[in-house]
Parts: C-alpha cells; structure tokens; sequence
C-alpha cells in the first residue's frame, strides 16, 4: 500500500517521517499523474492559499478533487482541512469542499498563541495535539462525525473517506490519528 502526501508546501516531511514509522511506503504528489494508485492521500499543515495557488495550474486540484468525490481516503491536517472543507467562514474563497463543514482559519490566533493540548478522541483516547494558526470548525453537516472537540469547538471530524484535524498529529510523535487514517485507507473505496 502506498499513501500519498501532498507536497507544494507545507510540513510535509513529518508526515512522511510518521507514514514510515508505520510501515508504509509514501509518494509525493505534486502533479495530477502522481494520484494514480495511492490507497489514500495526506493534506499538511502550511498554507492553505499558498498550497491551492500551487494546486490549480497544474490541474492537480480539479484532478484531485475528483479522486476524493470517487471516495479517496484523505487526511488533511490544520490547513490540510482548510483545503478539503465545503466553507471557510472568514475566507472569501473555498477549495476542494469535499468535506461539509464550515471552517474559521486562524481561529486560535497568531503564531505566537501556539499551544499543545490533550483531547480525547473517541475510539482513540487522550491524544497530544499541537495548535499553530489552527482552523475551528464552525458549522458541521449531517452526516459528519465529531471524533473530538477542544472546548465547544470539533478539532477531529470525519465524514466517510474523509478525516479532518485542526491540530498537527505529525508533530507529536503519537501515532494514533495516522492509524485511524490507514485504517481508512486500508478499507478501500
Ligand atoms: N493558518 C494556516 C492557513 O490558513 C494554517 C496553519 C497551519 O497549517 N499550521 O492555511
């Protein structure tokens, strides 16, 4: 099995490092040619404009946008789920919008306000998750799942082949969340 990893920008290389840690073989996915025969695909953390700039000219966004409506299993961490949610609240442009719920960017604040804090995770349990510039999610549709929430706020959801974290499960060294999504991937379409 092999998981893709989107690589235009962004924290890509922990997720890579995190990927190998648990056995499994990783392709970067720069171009549209690089989506075929992936199990599933991981979104970083990084820049979420910046990224989808880099996405559009090489038909890599549209490309991959139609894998994920075909039901490819995607991660996408704190700007990886800026890019797969259906609305950002604060942002007048949206991207993939495979993922129906409604995101505020930078809901936590500045880089500066960084901060690491222990969630429990349902069917996980406590698991560390650190915070930078971070999406909350706002709105959630009917059939998404909230799999942990820090305060008032989801922070882990999921809907089918799609899981969405605000935080940055690559930088803890737990491995819990990248489980769950081999998991995903594991199970196929
Ligand atoms: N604030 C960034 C964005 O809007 C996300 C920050 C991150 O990925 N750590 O894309």
């Amino acid at each position: 099995m092999t998981v893709g990893v989107l690589a235009v920008q962004g924290d890509v290389r922990e997720h890579v490092r995190t990927l190998e840690r648990l056995g499994v073989a990783t392709r970067l996915v720069r171009r549209p040619e690089h989506l075929a025969g992936i199990a599933g695909i991981i979104l970083p953390g990084g820049e979420s404009t910046a990224m989808w700039r880099l996405m559009v000219p090489t038909g890599l966004a549209e490309a991959l946008q139609q894998e994920l409506w075909a039901g490819l299993p995607a991660l996408g961490t704190c700007a990886g789920m800026i890019l797969l949610a259906r609305e950002i609240t604060n942002w007048p442009e949206r991207y993939l919008g495979v993922l129906d719920v409604a995101v505020e960017r930078n809901a936590t604040g500045r880089q500066v306000d960084s901060f690491e804090a222990t969630l429990s995770a349902d069917g996980l349990g406590e698991i560390p998750a650190v915070f930078i510039r971070a999406p909350l999610v706002r709105r959630t549709g009917p059939r998404v799942e909230v799999l942990a929430r820090w305060g008032e706020a989801p922070v882990l959801v999921r809907e089918g082949n799609v899981l969405g974290a605000s935080f940055h499960p690559e930088l803890t060294g737990d491995l819990r969340v990248h489980t769950l999504f081999l998991e995903m991937c594991k199970e196929g379409r």
